[in-house]
């Protein structure tokens, strides 16, 4: 199989249009931020952050001194605020802060390879450490410092299945924003822990039974992490006008 030199920074520095930036390289060597091997002539910088960087850990090649020409512009001031959100694909950088639009972006990804990312601190490093996608079927998005797993024909079925047990469970619209679903709460940056616990359901719940309801009860179980976190966008349709980070 063809080996990819491809990392996260060539696709959302692509996506965003942002030029390699730096001088040309004078011998081989691999970028410390995201590890895109960088030929002589390549557009390179030096490894220079501030105290308080704190990502050490993240570092792709910690030992290099140097970082690629697609990293360089995206750690700036304006490269980590236009990195934060979003998903960048082979057709362009897509809108990822207001629910509506995470949630399309979530159920019709944009054209591999791709990175989507969804920061949860201010001036948080999400770009060059977050993981390319090559499936549009089964991708991970990084929220904050985790890789979340989300498969697209089980995200999909979950809006069912939560329709479903969220019925059952006597889930009322009234007020809400948010489809009918079984979960105490679901949170868009994960830092609540009562995110995607299910609710005590009364005891109509388990005299409603039946095979729907047992089908759903075991997709919504198997359900990942990341596929309960965009439940929160694709369970709220029309919280487009939204950034809210509160629930419901
Ligand atoms: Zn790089």
């Amino acid at each position: 199989m063809e080996a990819h030199n491809i990392t996260s920074s060539v696709v959302v520095a692509k996506a965003l249009g942002f030029a390699p930036d730096g001088v040309p390289a004078g011998k081989p060597c691999a970028c410390a931020m995201c590890g895109l091997t960088i030929q002589p002539g390549d557009m390179s910088a030096p490894f220079a952050v501030g105290v308080n960087f704190m990502d050490d850990l993240s570092l792709a090649s910690r030992g290099s001194d140097v970082i690629c020409g697609h990293c360089a512009p995206l750690i700036s001031a304006k490269g980590l605020m236009a990195s934060g959100y979003g998903a960048f694909g082979a057709n362009g950088a897509f809108p990822f802060r207001k629910w509506a639009d995470i949630a399309s972006a979530l159920l019709e990804p944009p054209e591999p390879p791709f990175v989507m990312v969804y920061a949860t601190a201010n001036n948080q490093h999400m770009a060059w450490r977050a993981p390319v996608n090559f499936s549009r079927e089964a991708y991970r998005v990084r929220v904050g410092l985790r890789d979340l797993l989300i498969r697209r024909s089980i995200l999909t079925g979950a809006v069912d299945a939560c329709r479903v047990l969220g019925e059952a469970g006597g889930y009322s619209t009234a007020g809400k924003k948010t489809l009918p679903n079984p979960f105490v709460m679901l949170s868009s940056d994960l830092k609540e822990p009562e995110h995607g616990r299910f609710k005590r359901m009364g005891s109509a719940f388990f005299e409603a039974g039946g095979p729907e309801l047992k089908d759903a009860f075991e997709l919504v179980q198997q359900l990942t992490l990341g596929e309960t976190w965009a439940l929160r966008f694709v369970l709220t349709p029309d919280a487009g006008k939204s950034n809210s980070t509160t629930s419901e």
